[in-house]
């Protein structure tokens, strides 16, 4: 290397001696001003070789804090173990409390929503018995007893024949009433009967109600359960004032009256 550099020193001294305004020229350290700078040419490469044989205090302290420069700043960042700062302190006891304030927060508000679905079981469970009740209201109030009287005559097989219904003995004029809510599909005079009223039920039941004295609804009308219909009388094949009273189910039989009507909570 030191060769190198006394080749390039021969080759470009003859052009510095014709050049005036190249003060190097003259300079007694003319030589190592060069290798001085070719030094810090090669410390800035890492060629350390170099640095021996020619004037090289700037580049050890080069060297000197490329190497040392970071360690100061390392010990810099060494955590702090041992100091206590007062405001960190508070900011963890106000974290910790927040903390706390949260949680009781949570379990006031799962306490509340427990007592929230709490209350709403034992409202569903109201409405549920108040709507079965309701139901068993309705079904008790779904169903009447035709009229008030004597029971003279049951159902079966009377005289040799067959009597298809109950016979209720009263005073002529005594109210008739619908047995079950329905639709009156027959009302006036009927051969047997003097004059009948039939209703046909929702589930197609049909109640039939004879030899009345008079009729005190219209053909067509819906009528409520236990709505007056007519008035007891003794028209048709009739031995006294008496209600005649069918039940036909919906295929067509006719059934015991008591029965069905004991069966929806009345009694004859
Ligand atoms: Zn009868």
């Amino acid at each position: 290397m030191e060769e190198a550099l006394r080749r390039a020193g021969k080759v470009s001294r003859p052009k510095r001696a014709r050049t005036a305004s190249n003060t190097s020229k003259s300079a007694p350290a003319g030589k190592a001003a060069v290798a001085a700078v070719a030094a810090g040419a090669l410390v800035v490469i890492g060629f350390q070789g170099a640095s021996a044989s020619i004037d090289s205090s700037s580049a050890e302290a080069n060297l000197f804090k490329a190497r040392y420069a970071a360690p100061p700043k390392a010990v810099e960042m060494l955590p702090s173990v041992a100091t206590s700062d007062p405001s960190a302190e508070l900011s963890k006891l106000a974290t910790g409390q927040r903390v706390k304030d949260e949680r009781v927060a949570a379990e006031s508000e799962a306490r509340a929503a427990a007592e929230e679905a709490a209350k709403k079981a034992v409202k569903a469970a109201e409405d549920a018995r108040k709507a079965e009740d309701e139901r068993k209201s309705a079904i008790r109030g779904a169903f009447a007893k035709p009229a008030e009287g004597r029971l003279t005559s049951g159902f079966g097989a009377r005289w040799g024949t067959s009597h298809r219904g109950i016979d209720i003995a009263n005073a002529i004029g005594t109210p008739i009433r619908a047995a079950a809510a329905g639709v009156v599909i027959d009302a006036g005079p009927a051969s047997g009967f003097g004059l009948w009223v039939r209703i046909q039920h929702a589930d197609g039941t049909i109640t039939t109600y004879g030899h009345m004295n008079t009729i005190t609804t219209r053909l067509g009308k819906t009528v409520a359960a236990g709505e007056q219909i007519a008035t007891i009388g003794n028209r048709g094949q009739s031995t006294g004032p008496h209600l005649h009273f069918e039940v036909k189910l919906p295929g067509g039989r006719d059934v015991d009256p008591l029965g069905w009507l004991s069966a929806r909570g009345i009694s004859v």
